[in-house]
């Protein structure tokens, strides 16, 4: 890709990114990426440009977190030719999961994965969309790392410098397409 084509991408999937001051509750600005996916052309390269640094890695797995790491990991998982793993808020899995408990930008959380998806040998990429406080990053690689597979990295469509998020991930490999 060129420079050029990086810079005009860049800046279509800015202006299809909408801003919704004080949702889901006062003092969030709520990062509205629906337009984006409505577009096409946009969608097909906001996926392609967040699956393009891990292309040579041998990802075997894309573990996407709920629920628009599922509408943005699924496309990556097939451009990387790997599967996809959903990782999902308590009691929406239904066979034996790994559970973890952590903390968002706003309030408590807990996520959970099926324990019998990822083992030894395979190798994993993380995908979301926004990455803020990396509360919700952190404890997806904490449930990836008791699977004994190896985590190469995550991908996310936006980080929010201002929080602590990139900060918190800096001890793993982090692509953030956008940042704001
Ligand atoms: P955090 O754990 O604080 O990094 O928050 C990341 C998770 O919360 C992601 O799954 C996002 O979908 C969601 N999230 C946090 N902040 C925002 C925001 N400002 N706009 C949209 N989604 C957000």
């Amino acid at each position: 890709m060129t420079a050029a084509t990086r810079a005009e991408i860049d800046r279509e999937l800015r202006s299809l990114i909408r801003e919704i001051p004080n949702f889901p509750k006062p003092g969030i600005n709520f990062k509205d990426i629906t337009p984006l996916l409505a577009k096409a052309a946009a969608f097909r390269s906001a996926t392609e440009a967040m699956a393009a640094p891990f292309a040579s890695d041998g990802i075997t797995h894309v573990v996407g977190i709920e629920s628009r790491g599922f509408i943005l990991g699924a496309p990556i998982a097939q451009q990387l030719g790997a599967g996809f793993i959903p990782v999902r808020k308590p009691g929406k899995l239904p066979h034996t999961v790994e559970r973890v408990d952590y903390k968002l930008e706003y309030g408590t959380d807990a996520l959970e994965m099926h324990r019998d998806t990822l083992e030894w040998g395979h190798r994993v990429l993380i995908v979301d969309d926004v990455l803020a406080t990396g509360g919700t990053l952190k404890a997806t690689c904490e449930l990836v790392g008791a699977t004994g597979s190896e985590l190469i990295g995550c991908s996310v469509l936006i980080a929010l410098a201002d929080l602590s998020g990139l900060t918190a991930m800096r001890h793993w490999r982090v692509h953030s397409l956008l940042r704001y």
